[in-house]
Formats: structure tokens, C-alpha cells, sequence
């Protein structure tokens, strides 16, 4: 057997698939069994490639030297090569074009500009028959910047351009969610024959076993901090508690509120206002519609409620049945859940989301198998990820605020309670304010739409994020001037950190050379993204976790020291942020290889400064 004629490491010419167009790639390995080399393009993809469609940088230089010298002697009528279609062929404008051809240039440029990916197609040239005067006119254009050689085209390249020998590997996992495919890398997926069913193969959170328990213990922890939150002694030494009676948990009128609370949410989430912008690029390159109006619908809620406040309805009604409320979310979560697993059966395999697709039910039911489930133009997850959630947090609040006036006999409420309300209500706000982000966020991008989702978007942030404002209601806590101003300093710096940091980001990721963004320093990565290694993001690798994890000691610090429960927020969010850092610092590493390497080198802890 023929020894290997590259090695790892080395840096080559390889033909993407289904084209003439090479691009630089690396050698990751050898198979000496199939004889296929796997590369990785600069954009991360990983390909394995036979040995004939993998030349040597010097080589390939030479051919296009000639090519150079041969092309710019053409003359017009010399026959032309076809178009072929790269996953990074630029797209250029002509009078001539039809509608669909600009509008699938238009979303070329998009893509790019969204994904900022730099490879520079150094097409083959093949002999043939096209005699397009357009076509002549954008190659020329191409050779100034790539230059073309030309190239007997033999029978195994015809083979190649169907595709049957080339095995296209996505990048493994998506991770932060940010990555996503690229329309034209799919077009080269089309032209091979990957399946288009991914079976999820890494599992989360323990696999099988890990995903049943957390089905059951997840809807338990929260009704005991619930119970435990209500109760004069809010001690953790209070355990085991009682077993809640089914009075206690149930009651119809409530669940009938809840799912009114839902529809008044759908409703005004299919408003015609506010403007529709298209999501990240899906796996076959279509894009989605969403309507971005959640701040129009925060206002109208508020409406709504200062309405019934002044009709005299009674909203302290919550705090009195506040666990009804978490059994009948509970009980929806779980209705939508088997909803959503069932109607996935019938989704076709690239709506599918990469984490929820390992064939065991348990498992899938939990990360959710269908990856954008919607009813027509509704699309469910967009929904739920926001609105009935992060609206009913606002409000439990502000009926929590009402039951404490009314159980403490207080005319105005205490500023415990005004600080946590009003701390939470700037954090939602300016989550609504910047809906649109939402949509390159890793739930959204990446996640199913499974019990994992809906029990944390319907139940688990409204009941457990409102726990600092449902502990005061019962455990009054005095805070002096003093304590006063330095939280309402802690929340405002750790606002801005969490602020300027994802704006900073957001801004960089969109345009490099955004005044705003254009001064910070960065490294360079293989990718062709860089990585900003200045200011916030020089500070910490995760200043945007920093300034989160700030507000939220802001958010606790109000309910004073007397029990621990008022701190789960903290707790969880510390715990949820450093495991998410871990996941989000491991796809990176793979993303970006030693620019990664350096950036840890010049900025070395993750998010507490001096501390890790
Ligand atoms: P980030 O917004 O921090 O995204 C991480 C990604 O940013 C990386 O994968 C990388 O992606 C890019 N990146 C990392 N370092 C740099 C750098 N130096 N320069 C440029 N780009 C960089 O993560 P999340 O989506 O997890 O969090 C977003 C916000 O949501 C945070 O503020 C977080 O606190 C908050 N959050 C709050 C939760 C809560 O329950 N309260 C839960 C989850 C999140 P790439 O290079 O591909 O662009």
C-alpha cells in the first residue's frame, strides 16, 4: 500500500465537492483503510477527500501561474467553463438576473456578512462549451483575485461531481448555538450524499438515565422551594416537608386562568406590529420569519394589568395560589411536551434538531425532537421562550409586591420589594427590547423543542425567578440608605457589564468595522472571524456572564441573611453560566485551535477576574 503523500498538519490545496474550486485546508488525518484524507476548510468544515482531488500548495501555485499568463490571452470566443456552484462562490449583481437569482444573492450576501467567513475560491478551469458573456465577464473578474488553471476534466472528477465518493461531515456540535449552516455549504451537501438525518450520538446531562430523573426531580425541586419559599421558616433544616395535600396543588379555576393568561400572550404575539426579520439560515438554507413585537406586548400587558388593577381585581390572588399556578403550568408543560413529541413523528428529518434525535424517547422527549415546531405561522418555541414566561414573571412580581402590602398592613411597599421589582422588570425589558438577539441564541438556533424548553420557559423561570419577591411577602427585610444605594450601584454596574459586553459582541460579529466596535484589539483566527481580546473581552473571557451573575447578587442581597432560599437564583445562574462557559469554551477550542489558545494565554480567567 502507497504511504500517505501528506501528513497531518500540512497545509494544502483541497477541491470541495461537487466543483473545481480549491481551497486551503489543513490535514487533520489519514484513514490508510480508505485511503481519505480528512481536511478541515478555514470556515471549520471537516471533509474527507480522496487523494487525487488534494494538491500541494507550491503545485497548485505553479498551474495557476500558467493559468494566469494563458487566461489573460483569451479571446472572447474561446469556449468558456460552466458555472459551477461553491459554497463560497461570490455572488454578483446583473440587470439581467431574474428576481429569484437577486433575492438568492441577496441572501448570499447576508449569510455571509451573519457568518463572516473568508475563504477565497481558487477555482479549476475546465475546458468546455459555455460561451456566456456574463459568465466570461465575473470569471475574468474572479481571475484577478483567485486565478483559474486549466485542467483536463477526467472521468473520476465526473464521478466526483456527483458526489459519490466525498463524505461531508458537519462540524460535530453547534454548541453556543452561533454556528449554523451555511446556504451554499448546503448546496454542497445537496450534491453529496450525506443523509439528512442526523442521529445524536453525544448525550447530555447523564443520557437516558440522567434525562429521566431530572423529568421527575425538576418539577419537584421547584414545588418544594416553592413551599419552602412560602413557609414562616424558610430554613433548609425544614426538610423533609409535608406532603402538600391535592387541595393544595389543584384547583380548575386557576388552570382556566392560566391558559387565558396563554391565549392573551398568542394573541398578542400574532399583532401585526413591530417588524418581521429572518432568523439564522437552516440547515436546508431557508431562513424563518419572525415577528419581533414582544416589547409592543409588554406595554399592552402592562395596559391590560393597570386595567384590572383599577377595576379592583384582586392580583394578590396569585400569592394565595401561587403553587395552583405552578401545578397548572406543570400540567400544561407536560401536555405541550407529549404534543410536541408526537407531532415531530411526522417532521421530516432536517427539522430535526441535532441535540434531540438519538431514536431513545426518553431522551428526545426531554431535548425535544423537532427543531422550529409551528402551527402555520406561530411558531411555538419563539413563543414560548419569551412571552407567557418572561411576562408572568414580571407580573407574579408585581402581585407579590400587592400581597405585601396587603399582609404586612403596608401603604406603600417596602423598598426590598420595590428594589427586586424593579431590578427584574429593567432585565426583562431590556430582553424585550433586544428580542431579535434571541434569535442567534443557541435555544433557538440549535435546541429542540422538548420538555427541557417548555418546563424551563413555562415554568421554571416564572416560579423560581420570582422566588426573592414571594420570600418577602412573608419575610420582611429593612434595608438602610446605605444598602439602598450600593445595590442600586451592584444591579446598575452589573447592567452595564451585561450590556456593553453582548452589544459589543452582537455589533463585532455583525461588522468588524463598526465605529463602535472598530478601536478594541483582536486576534485572528484560521476561520476568518477574529476574536475581541480588548476591553470587557479582555477582562474576562465571559464579561457578559460577569455582569450577569452582578445583577443577580443585586437581585437576592435585597432579602438579607437570614435563609439561603432567597439566593437560588444566584446559585442556579452561578452554576448554570460556569457549566455553560465550560461547553462554550470546549466548542471554541475546536472553532478556533490555537487563536483560542492565545486568547486564554492574553485574557486567562473566564469570568471572575483573579478568581477563575
Ligand atoms: P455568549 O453571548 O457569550 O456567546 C459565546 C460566543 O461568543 C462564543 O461561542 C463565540 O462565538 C463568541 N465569543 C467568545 N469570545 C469572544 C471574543 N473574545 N470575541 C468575539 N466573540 C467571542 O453566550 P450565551 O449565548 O451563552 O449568553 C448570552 C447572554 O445571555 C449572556 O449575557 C448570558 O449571561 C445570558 N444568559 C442568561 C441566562 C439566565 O438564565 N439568566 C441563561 C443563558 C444566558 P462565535 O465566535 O462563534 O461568535
Amino acid at each position: 500500500m502507497p504511504p500517505a503523500r501528506f501528513q497531518s498538519g500540512d497545509t494544502v490545496m483541497g477541491r470541495w465537492p461537487g466543483s473545481n474550486l480549491y481551497y486551503e485546508v489543513k490535514v487533520l488525518s489519514y484513514d490508510s483503510k480508505t485511503r481519505l484524507y480528512t481536511v478541515i476548510y478555514k470556515d471549520g468544515t471537516e471533509l474527507e477527500l480522496k487523494e487525487s482531488d488534494i494538491t500541494s500548495l507550491a503545485i497548485f501555485k505553479q498551474s495557476v501561474g500558467r493559468s494566469r499568463s494563458r487566461s489573460r490571452s483569451r479571446s472572447p470566443g474561446r469556449p468558456r467553463r460552466s458555472r459551477s456552484r461553491s459554497p463560497a462562490r461570490t455572488s454578483r449583481r446583473s440587470s439581467s438576473r431574474t428576481t429569484d437569482l437577486r433575492k438568492e444573492n441577496a441572501g448570499r450576501e447576508k449569510l455571509k456578512e451573519m457568518l463572516e467567513v473568508r475563504l477565497t475560491p481558487l477555482p479549476m478551469t475546465l475546458e468546455n462549451n459555455s460561451n456566456n458573456k456574463h459568465e466570461e465577464k465575473e470569471e475574468n473578474n474572479t481571475d484577478n483575485t483567485a486565478s483559474a488553471i486549466t485542467e483536463q476534466k477526467t472521468e473520476t472528477e465526473s464521478e466526483n461531481q456527483t458526489g459519490g465518493r466525498y463524505n461531508l461531515r458537519r462540524r460535530k456540535d453547534m454548541g453556543d448555538g452561533k454556528a449554523v449552516e451555511k446556504k451554499a455549504e448546503t448546496e454542497a451537501l445537496s450534491q453529496t450524499k450525506t443523509p439528512a438525518v442526523i442521529k445524536t450520538t453525544d448525550l447530555e446531562f447523564g443520557g437516558r438515565v440522567g434525562v429521566f430523573f431530572l423529568i421527575f426531580l425538576l418539577p419537584v425541586a421547584v414545588l418544594a422551594l416553592l413551599i419552602l419559599c412560602g413557609q414562616k421558616d424558610a430554613s433548609l433544616q425544614s426538610f423533609p416537608l409535608e406532603l402538600p395535600t391535592l387541595q393544595s396543588l389543584w384547583d380548575c379555576q386557576v388552570f382556566g386562568i392560566v391558559l387565558l393568561w396563554l391565549l392573551f400572550q398568542a394573541v398578542l404575539s400574532l399583532l401585526p406590529v413591530g417588524k418581521l426579520v429572518e432568523g439564522m439560515p437552516l440547515k436546508n438554507g431557508k431562513t424563518l420569519k419572525y415577528r419581533i413585537n414582544g416589547f409592543y406586548a409588554l406595554l399592552l400587558t402592562a395596559v391590560a394589568v393597570g386595567v384590572a388593577v383599577y377595576q379592583e381585581v384582586d392580583l394578590s390572588y396569585i400569592h394565595a395560589h401561587f403553587l395552583h399556578f405552578y401545578t397548572s403550568a406543570l400540567l400544561i408543560v407536560t401536555l405541550l411536551s407529549v404534543y410536541l413529541f408526537v407531532r415531530s413523528r411526522w417532521a421530516s428529518g432536517e427539522e430535526l434538531a441535532p441535540g434531540g434525535n438519538s431514536s431513545y424517547i426518553i431522551y428526545d422527549f426531554f431535548m425535544g425532537r423537532e427543531l422550529n415546531p409551528r402551527i402555520k405561522n406561530f411558531d411555538i418555541k419563539f413563543f414560548c421562550e419569551m412571552r407567557p414566561g418572561l411576562m408572568g414573571w414580571v407580573l407574579i412580581n408585581f402581585a407579590m409586591l400587592l400581597a405585601e402590602m396587603k399582609h404586612q398592613n403596608l401603604e406603600n411597599p417596602s423598598p426590598a420589594m420595590l428594589l427586586v421589582n424593579i431590578f427584574q422588570l429593567l432585565w426583562v425589558v431590556d430582553g424585550f427590547w433586544h428580542e431579535e438577539k434571541l434569535l442567534t441564541m443557541m435555544d433557538i438556533v440549535y435546541d429542540g423543542f422538548g420538555f427541557m424548553l417548555t418546563f424551563g420557559d413555562l415554568a421554571f423561570v416564572p416560579f423560581t425567578f420570582t422566588c426573592q419577591a414571594y420570600y418577602l411577602v412573608s419575610h420582611p427585610n429593612e434595608l438602610s440608605v446605605f444598602w439602598i444605594v450600593t445595590l442600586i450601584t451592584m444591579n446598575g454596574v452589573g447592567y452595564y457589564i451585561f450590556r456593553k459586553a453582548n452589544s459589543q459582541k452582537f455589533a463585532f460579529r455583525k461588522n468588524p468595522s463598526d465605529p463602535t466596535v472598530s478601536h478594541l484589539k483582536t486576534i485572528p483566527t484560521a476561520t476568518g472571524k477574529s476574536l475581541i481580546v480588548s476591553g470587557l473581552w479582555g477582562f474576562v473571557r465571559h464579561p457578559n456572564y460577569l455582569g450577569d451573575i452582578i445583577m443577580g447578587l443585586a437581585w437576592s442581597l435585597p432579602c438579607g441573611f437570614n435563609h439561603l432560599i432567597p439566593y437560588f437564583y444566584l446559585i442556579y445562574l452561578i452554576t448554570l453560566l460556569v457549566h455553560r462557559n465550560a461547553r462554550d469554551e470546549r466548542q471554541c477550542r475546536k472553532k478556533y485551535g490555537s487563536a483560542w489558545e492565545d486568547y486564554c494565554k492574553a485574557v486567562p480567567y473566564r469570568i471572575f477576574p483573579g478568581i477563575y
